[in-house]
Formats: structure tokens, C-alpha cells, sequence
């Protein structure tokens, strides 16, 4: 019989395969158990009528994380997934006809920054020199670092000092851009997880170097080939992997967990256990029979949660090459919509939308001449509007089909072959998610680091978290960073 020590990951989430491929690669008889029909979690798939719609992440960032995981299994990236470069990073459109290609290309940005400000030129460069050394302390080193104790805060705290990590997003662009559409463009980041950029710290400017450093990507076939890559990789090295598995409770034994009890009766023992579930299902629900999932659950009820997504998937019958792979449509107002999505009690009457046309990198998402879209307008969590979004839903896609047609794919709905959408309702229901929030605790410099659930849990000594809701946060580098610092606790604390 093999002495091999074992783990379950509980969500197969980027954050839980990642942690499930390094476990395993480091000898630990890892097993994931995912409660859906498929992998992925938010990068769900759905398929219809020849159209594939990737549910969630569409801008794939550091591939340098990703390959990392295949080099720690033995395994090249190149044999499971290709990326594919896209450009422009994004193109940002208002209303009044404006664009800007945000792309990887020094003199285009300077022409574009300086057709709208010329000031701003010299901006952008003060801004991209402080984006890049927020991006050396805050992800370089930082980023896969568990978070256990104050003094490792407290540490980190001349750094986060020194750039100004109080101030905010918003405040620090202000600081060096001049331009109102220009101050958006380079603030708007923070959203793409979760992030107010008037109240997420300016530490999320980090993603604009990032984006600068490694690219913006897409996987041939979409998110959900990264996925199933990920997948395969795992379960070439040995891994085994259960969906429909849906976790009931973490079961616990004089302070350690011993395993986990499925749904449908059947108990998996292990060694320790990993939650890549939403942290509040995993306190209140896993470990709600527990004191410490008691009191835990009850700490996280006071936090404050992420907005939610409202996304219609919807394939057409023709191309649309007026559109870039990716696009943000912003809308008339930005401060007071964004203030409404994380505070307001009921649904803005504007808004500002994410609109994803992947068969521009790859057709093969579409059938010929055809093209698969989806397009996602950031809503408040449940918490904070209590909509009813079996009625309201199909409403809010007239609504927004009514915009794009207008400004973005006239014809639309003539050319409409299929469609669905996905609420906060859906989040919470078929991902567990708290109040239905997108990405988990919002990323304020208050709820992160240290003050944000740790990766390893201070009292149930063998029970960790993994995934959004842990350091560093959510986006598809931040979970795959907390599984390497997720990854790291465990394996030191099985001595290997
Ligand atoms: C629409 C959308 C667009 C986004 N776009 C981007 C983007 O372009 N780029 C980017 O970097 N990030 C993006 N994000 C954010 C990013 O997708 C997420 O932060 C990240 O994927 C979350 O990963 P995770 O590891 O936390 O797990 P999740 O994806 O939350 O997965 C958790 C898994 O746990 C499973 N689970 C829950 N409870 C149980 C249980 N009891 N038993 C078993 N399994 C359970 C769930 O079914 C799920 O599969 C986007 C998010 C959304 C929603």
C-alpha cells in the first residue's frame, strides 16, 4: 500500500487545479472534487448549436504563471495549450464615437495619449514607471507569498508605504494623467477583479505593467482549453479528478480535518484539505458544524463583497469584424456608475460593458461565418440590490441588446441564433457564491494581505483555502499566485 500522503482539493476553479497539479506533482495523492457537470468554476463552458461561450476570464495575463505549473509536473505548456498574442490589449469606446487601441505599442500610445492631451504623454510615462515598480513589490514578490502572520504585514509595510498603497486607483492615475477619458483608461483595470478603482488600493495599478510585461492572451479554443489543459495535465501525473462531486462538509476530528463528506453520503479521507469553494460557503456551510466555521462565517458576514456580473452569451449569424477581441464600452457616467455598481440598492439606468468577441483571434469558437459573443455589465452584489432577477433578467438583456445594437452591432437581434444569460442569482446558486458577488471580498487594502482570509487557516491547522477569496485575491494570475502560496504551507507542513 502506498505511504504517498493525500489531499483533496475541494472546486475546480483556476485556483483549485492549479493547487491540485502542484500538489500532486510533489507527490501528494491529490484528489479534486468539483460540485458542477465541468471544470473551470467561473471559466465555465457552455456549447450551443455549434457556438462555444466561455463563461468567465477572457483576458488571460501572465502566461508565465501558467507555464510554471506544467514545469513544476515535468510537463511543457506547448503539448496541452497554445496562447494566442492578442492585439489591441482592448479597445476602449464611448459614446460619443471616441477610441482608444490600448495595445503593447509605445509610439501608438503616445499618438493616442497625445491626440487627447499632450500633457499626458509625459503622464503616462511617471504612470508606467510607477505601475512597474508597484508590479516588482506588490506581485513580483508579494504575489505568491502567504500572508500568515501581522508581522509579515508588517513587513511588507515600508514598501506598501513608500508607493502610496493607501491612495486609491483612481487618485493615484489623477496624480500623473490629466485627461478625464484617459484617467478611465488607465483606471479601469481594477474592475477586471473585482476592484472600485475611487476605493481598491493603487496597488491594482499593477496590472498595467503586467499587461505591459507579458502580454494579454487568448488559448486557442478558448478559456475552456486552458482549463482542460489544466485538467489534463493533473490527471497525467496521476491526479484524480470527480465532478458532480458536490462537498456537503469538511469533516473535523480533535481540530483536523480528517476528510470530506459528499453529498451523496459517500466520505473521501485525507490527510488535509483544500478549499477552492467561495470562503463563506466553506466557513458557513463545510465547516458549519464546527466552532470555527461558526466563527468565521460570522467575521466574513461583516466584510465587504465584490459586485456582481450580469453576462449575455449570444452567438450571431454573421462576423463582426467591426469589433476588437476585447472592448470596453464606456458609458456616460464613470464615477457615479461605478459608485452605484458597489453601493447602489437597485440597477443603474446607464451602464459600461465588457464585450468579448473571440472569433476575431479564433474563429473555430463559431461556426463558419458566424460569431460567438458575450458581453457582461457589472451589477451590485445581492447584499446590496435584492433584485429579482427571474423577472428582471430577460428585461436588463432587452435593455442591453437595445445599446449594442445601437452603438456597437446593428442587427443584432436579426442575427440572433442563440442566447443565455448568467445573474447574480446564478452566481449564487451555481457557484456557492456569497451575496452572489463576481469575484469574492473586494480588494480594498484593508480586506487584503494579511486582513484577507489566510491561506491556511489559524486555528484547523490542516484545512487551507485556495482561489479569490484568499491572498492575493481574485483574476485568474492572483488564484493560480494563491495556489503556489497555498501549495508552499502545505507541502512544508506534510515535510515534503
Ligand atoms: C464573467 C467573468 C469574467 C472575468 N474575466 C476575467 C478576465 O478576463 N481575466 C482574469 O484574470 N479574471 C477574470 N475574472 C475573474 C476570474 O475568473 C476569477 O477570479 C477566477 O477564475 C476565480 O477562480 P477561483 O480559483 O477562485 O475559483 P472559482 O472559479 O470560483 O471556482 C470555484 C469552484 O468551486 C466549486 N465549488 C463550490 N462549492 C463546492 C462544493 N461544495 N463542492 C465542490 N465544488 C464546489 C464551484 O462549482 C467552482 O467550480 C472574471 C470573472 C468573471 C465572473
Amino acid at each position: 500500500m502506498s505511504n504517498a500522503k493525500k489531499a483533496i482539493v475541494i472546486g475546480a476553479g483556476f485556483g483549485g487545479l492549479a493547487l491540485a497539479i502542484r500538489l500532486q506533482a510533489a507527490g501528494v495523492q491529490t484528489t479534486l472534487l468539483e460540485k458542477r457537470d465541468k471544470p473551470g468554476g467561473r471559466a465555465y463552458v457552455y456549447e450551443d448549436q455549434g457556438f462555444t461561450f466561455d463563461a468567465g476570464p477572457t483576458v488571460i495575463t501572465d502566461p508565465t504563471a501558467i507555464e510554471a505549473l506544467f514545469s513544476a509536473a515535468g510537463k511543457s505548456m506547448r503539448d496541452y495549450v497554445e496562447l494566442l498574442p492578442v492585439s489591441p490589449f482592448y479597445q476602449l469606446r464611448w459614446e460619443d464615437g471616441s477610441r482608444f487601441d490600448y495595445a503593447n505599442d509605445q509610439a501608438l500610445l503616445d499618438r493616442q495619449i497625445a491626440a487627447l492631451n499632450p500633457n499626458d504623454v509625459a503622464g503616462y510615462r511617471g504612470f508606467l514607471a510607477y505601475s512597474k515598480a508597484v508590479f516588482r513589490e506588490g506581485y513580483l514578490k508579494l504575489g505568491a507569498v502567504p500572508f500568515l502572520s501581522f508581522r509579515d504585514m508588517i513587513q511588507a509595510g515600508p514598501q506598501l508605504a513608500r508607493l502610496q498603497a493607501w491612495r486609491s486607483v483612481y487618485s493615484m492615475v489623477s496624480k500623473f494623467i490629466e485627461d478625464d477619458k484617459l484617467r478611465q483608461a488607465f483606471s479601469f483595470h481594477s474592475l477586471l477583479v473585482g476592484g472600485n478603482p475611487f476605493s481598491t488600493s493603487s496597488i491594482y495599478t499593477l496590472i498595467h505593467a503586467l499587461e505591459r510585461e507579458w502580454g494579454v492572451w487568448f488559448p486557442k479554443g478558448g478559456t475552456g482549453a486552458l482549463v482542460q489543459a489544466m485538467v489534463g495535465l493533473f490527471e497525467d501525473i496521476g491526479g484524480r479528478f470527480e465532478l458532480n462531486a458536490d462537498v456537503a462538509s469538511i469533516e473535523v476530528d480533535a481540530g483536523r480535518a480528517t476528510g470530506v463528506r459528499l453529498a451523496d453520503g459517500r466520505q473521501l479521507l485525507a490527510d488535509c484539505v483544500a478549499s477552492n469553494a467561495d470562503v463563506m460557503h466553506t466557513y458557513a456551510k463545510l465547516l458549519g458544524a464546527h466552532p470555527r466555521g461558526k466563527e468565521q462565517s460570522a467575521r466574513l458576514k461583516g466584510k465587504r463583497y465584490s459586485n456582481s456580473l450580469f453576462v449575455i452569451h449570444f452567438g450571431l449569424k454573421r462576423p463582426q469584424p467591426q469589433l476588437q477581441h476585447h472592448t470596453v464600452c464606456f458609458g456616460p457616467r464613470y464615477r457615479a456608475l461605478i459608485q452605484e455598481i458597489f453601493k447602489g440598492e437597485a440597477l443603474a439606468e446607464d451602464f459600461s460593458l465588457y464585450l468579448h468577441a473571440p472569433c476575431i483571434t479564433d474563429p473555430s469558437l463559431a461556426p463558419p461565418g458566424c460569431s460567438s459573443h458575450y458581453v457582461l455589465s457589472p451589477v451590485p452584489h445581492l447584499g446590496n440590490a435584492p433584485i429579482d432577477w427571474e423577472t428582471e433578467g430577460p428585461r436588463y438583456r432587452d435593455r442591453i441588446f437595445d445599446y449594442l445594437e445601437k452603438h456597437y452591432i446593428p442587427g443584432l437581434r436579426e442575427d440572433l441564433v442563440t442566447c443565455r444569460i448568467f445573474t447574480p442569482e446564478d452566481f449564487r446558486s451555481e457557484l456557492n457564491a456569497h451575496l452572489g458577488s463576481a469575484f469574492s471580498l473586494e480588494p480594498i487594502l484593508t480586506q487584503s494581505a494579511w486582513f484577507r482570509p489566510h491561506n491556511r487557516d489559524a486555528s484547523l491547522r490542516n484545512v487551507y483555502l485556495v482561489g479569490a477569496g484568499t491572498h492575493p485575491g481574485a483574476g485568474v494570475p492572483g488564484v493560480i499566485g494563491s495556489a503556489k502560496a497555498t501549495a508552499s504551507l502545505m507541502l512544508e507542513d506534510l515535510h515534503l
